[in-house]
């Protein structure tokens, strides 16, 4: 990981498993070049290490590895109710990359899977053929940062920018970028939604430690502004913190200070939540996880915050928020 960025360095793997018929495609000796002390050891099929039996989620994060393959399964996913977002009808998501460079206590991907492993899909092709398939059933609203942080990966895997560069005229696409990153390029196009997650430093420190710094995300809200890009901003999730009222306080004045919270498209709004099932495994692949292990209360399968905490928490940023904006801007979950 590169200091003050944040971003892949080529350090960050020791290994890169590829299958065998990837070698010498271009996207996999792109990535191959950025990590040149990287050992490359070919395989037959990503599962083959991805999904091996017995895995040590926490032995394997000391020194993770890095796979390339193609996926030959399903290219784009319907969003779960959980996930729906901002009433989008047809709310898809895609994921070209399994599991992030990040590693926030209380993100979900530790209740998918056993492996802090990353896999790359290299074949961005038959993703982009899928999506003009799925367009000529409709328009089509797509995550493409969703089982990753995939900006954060674009210095090493250049797959943000394919999306970005195919996205940008497509008529009837929308594609949104969730991020936690802090880029200072941006593409201004009604086609694509730069999504940055805004957490306050202690959040920062506890729960996202490898992100950067709230300064840093505030300085690449201003620079995707200052390009005209669609800006998105998630409040979401709030985590649970002592002192919460002044530590969200103060982050909310940071924020809308540095921010002119009427130029960006939209806000999302809502406190940690994840199905019950994720934690189970949370709880097994982070035994010592906060986030994993906070008495949540479980609502149909959901587990969340109890509904009087949640409520003052999002009670106190949508105060703070509409001192700066309209209602209507803000989607709250609830
Ligand atoms: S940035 Fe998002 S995807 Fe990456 S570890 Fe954090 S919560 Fe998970």
């Amino acid at each position: 990981m590169q200091e003050g960025s944040k971003t892949c360095s080529r350090n960050d793997f020791a290994r890169i498993y590829i299958e065998k018929d990837l070698f010498g495609d271009a996207v996999t000796e792109r990535i191959v070049s950025r990590l040149p002390n990287a050992k490359i050891i070919p395989v037959s099929h990503y599962k083959d290490v991805f999904a091996r039996s017995r895995q040590q989620y926490d032995v394997q994060k000391k020194s993770r590895s890095l796979i390339l393959a193609r996926n030959t399964g399903r290219l784009i996913y319907e969003g779960a109710p959980m996930c729906q977002d901002f009433d989008m009808e047809n709310f898809s998501y895609t994921n070209s990359v399994m599991n992030c460079i990040y590693d926030c206590d209380y993100c979900f991907l530790k209740g998918v899977y056993d492996t802090p492993n990353i896999v790359v899909f290299v074949n961005f092709e038959d993703y982009q053929k899928e999506v003009d398939r799925k367009l000529e059933e409709g328009p089509l609203y797509l995550c493409i940062s969703y089982d990753t942080d995939l900006l954060a990966l674009n210095g090493l895997t250049g797959l943000c920018d394919m999306w970005t560069d195919y996205a940008k005229d497509r008529e009837g696409l929308t594609i949104e970028i969730r991020t936690k990153s802090a880029p200072s390029d941006f593409i201004s196009s009604e086609h694509i939604i730069y999504a940055f997650t805004l957490s306050p430093d202690e959040v920062i420190e506890k729960y996202e430690k490898k992100t950067p710094h709230l300064s840093s995300r505030l300085n690449a809200v201003k620079a995707a502004l200052g390009s005209g890009a669609n800006v998105r901003l998630c409040f979401d999730p709030l985590m649970h913190i002592e002192d919460f009222a002044s530590v969200y306080g103060r982050f909310m004045e940071q924020v809308s200070s540095a921010v002119d919270l009427n130029a960006v498209r939209d806000i999302s709004l809502g406190t940690f939540r994840i199905s019950a099932d994720y934690v189970r495994r949370m709880r097994k692949n982070g035994p010592l996880s906060e986030a994993a292990w906070y008495p949540y209360d479980n609502k149909g399968g959901v587990m969340s915050y109890p509904e009087v905490k949640a409520d003052a928490m999002t009670d106190l940023v949508m105060k703070e928020l509409l001192k700066h904006t309209e209602r209507r801007k803000i989607y709250l979950w609830k």
